[in-house]
């Protein structure tokens, strides 16, 4: 086998999205799968990656009060039981640990699943008072679900890297605050980091997480039709607190139960970049997120060899001052194709092409992944144009993105039309719902199909009077999808 094709992605996008995903993720040199069934190794291209989605994040929260921290992996069982709902919510994906060394442990430890039950009672032993509130804590960890469905990486593991960020306020209020405040975050991170155009909603009641009043979330639409649950964050009410005894004494001395939220997002944030903007020749990277944003690759004869090199190596160095991620890709050994390709396959968003042409005509030849768009530019303002040219890489990105998402939301008014449009198309279909769970699961049993959203405002009008599974009076819309 040569380089070239074992370089290259054999699975079409189009025809094949599972095994071509998988492909990309492998041969771009981002994961591999672990021995153990579910559990997969980041390599260091996809945790470079990660790096960049966790450092825009990190920021934002620190800028608005949020302190990081670290909790235990494990959580005592007694401590897990404390919010019945989270033990109902988890129980049959909690891994446990029973032995230490040689001996049974005299109370089980769950690897954590999520961190309220051990984080929670530590954040009501730090609350005393109204001063010591709002109290914003946040952890980068991974946390264990057991679950028995097929491994995608970044989409189904049973260990996930994520955040996990965990809020008391004094009011309803300021708490609900939080919440948006941590979903428009999110949508921040999607929207202008990531290229990935998303939809707000909550969850129905029904899906909701486990104990929240109300679970808030960001979806995005991927190229084969199924929604991505992206990021979310929850109001948790004062159920919590209650289970917990986070409570305060206010300016009067009076005792009160705190209001508290919780917030995150994981790796299926890289995930839904992979599959959202990559092709058949590889990975595709938005320039904001790339940690190699320019691959110069010098064209030479053996005769211009020197002056080649020279020039290429004075632009990859002014690039790197401006700071710039560049790599001057001069290696003897491979041809000037060969680097085409493997910077393609790897997600490198713009190429610059230097023979002695350009070095003659002061010059420099730019190209654009995804779609090979080539421009030459000035050597002299090569540092400026080469921002504009991210711009339009990303806005490119963006568009074709925003375009599979407005092309793909649909209205279905009968159980025979949503499951006609899921089945022909894909994507969302709204439809008028009661608000029984029972029309979901009428759905569902048909196609694999779920109520992935309904609008975020309750005061949202339906989409029309009555429900588009059983036809009882429709309280709002239901955003049915496939979904990750
Ligand atoms: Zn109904």
């Amino acid at each position: 086998m040569s380089d070239e094709q074992e370089l290259g992605i054999t699975e079409s996008k189009e025809h094949s999205p599972g095994e071509w995903y998988a492909e990309v993720v492998r041969k771009a040199g981002l994961a591999d799968y672990a021995p153990m069934g579910g559990f997969i190794i980041t390599r260091p291209r996809g945790y470079a990656l990660w790096e960049t989605i966790r450092d825009h994040l990190d920021g934002w929260f620190k800028e608005t009060g949020v302190d990081n921290a670290y909790f235990p992996l494990f959580v005592p069982e007694s401590y897990l039981e404390r919010e019945k709902d989270i033990v109902e919510g988890f129980d049959p994906e909690v891994a446990w640990v029973t032995k230490g060394g040689h001996d049974e442990l005299e109370e089980r430890l769950a690897v954590r699943p999520t961190s309220e039950s051990i984080i929670a009672p530590f954040m009501a032993r730090w609350t005393r008072s109204h001063r010591d509130l709002p109290l914003r804590l946040n952890q980068w960890c991974s946390v264990v679900r057991w679950e028995a469905t097929e491994t995608k990486p970044f989409f189904r593991t049973k260990e996930f890297l994520w955040q996990e960020g965990h809020t008391a306020h004094e009011t309803e209020d300021e708490a609900w605050d939080e919440t948006m405040l941590r979903l428009d975050q999110y949508e921040r991170l999607f929207e202008e980091e990531l290229a990935v155009p998303i939809m707000r909603g909550r969850k129905p009641p029904h899906d909701k997480f486990p104990g929240a009043d109300m679970t808030t979330t960001v979806e995005a639409l991927m190229p084969d039709g199924k929604s991505v649950q992206s990021a979310t964050s929850h109001y948790l009410g004062q159920s919590f607190a209650e289970a917990f005894d986070i409570t305060f004494l206010d300016a009067n001395e009076e005792e009160n139960v705190a209001h508290t939220t919780s917030w995150g997002l994981s790796w299926r944030a890289l995930g839904a970049l992979i599959m959202t903007h990559s092709d058949d020749q590889g990975l595709v990277l938005p320039p904001t997120v790339a940690p190699t944003q320019v691959a110069i690759v010098p064209i030479w004869q053996e005769n211009t060899k020197d002056e080649v090199l020279q020039y290429a190596a004075g632009i990859a160095a002014e690039l790197e001052d401006a700071g710039v991620g560049v790599t001057l890709d001069d290696r003897d050994e491979r041809n000037p194709g060969f680097k085409f390709n493997e910077h393609e396959l790897n997600g490198v968003p713009v190429r610059f092409e230097i023979g002695p042409d350009e070095v003659e005509d002061g010059r420099v030849t730019v190209v654009h992944r995804p779609d090979g768009e080539t421009v030459e530019e000035e050597r002299a303002g090569i540092v400026g144009a080469v921002s504009d040219h991210f711009d339009e890489v990303y806005d490119k990105l963006y568009a074709a993105a925003e375009e599979n998402l407005e092309q793909n939301v649909r209205e279905a008014h009968s159980p025979e039309d949503i499951l006609g449009t899921i089945g022909r198309y894909g994507g969302y279909v709204k439809t008028p719902w009661c608000g029984d769970e029972a029309c979901e699961t009428a759905i569902k049993e048909e196609i694999a199909a779920e109520i992935v959203m309904v609008p975020l405002d309750r005061d949202e009008e339906p989409a029309g009077d009555e429900c588009g599974v059983c036809g009882d009076d429709a309280e709002e819309t239901a955003y049915f999808a496939k979904s990750y």
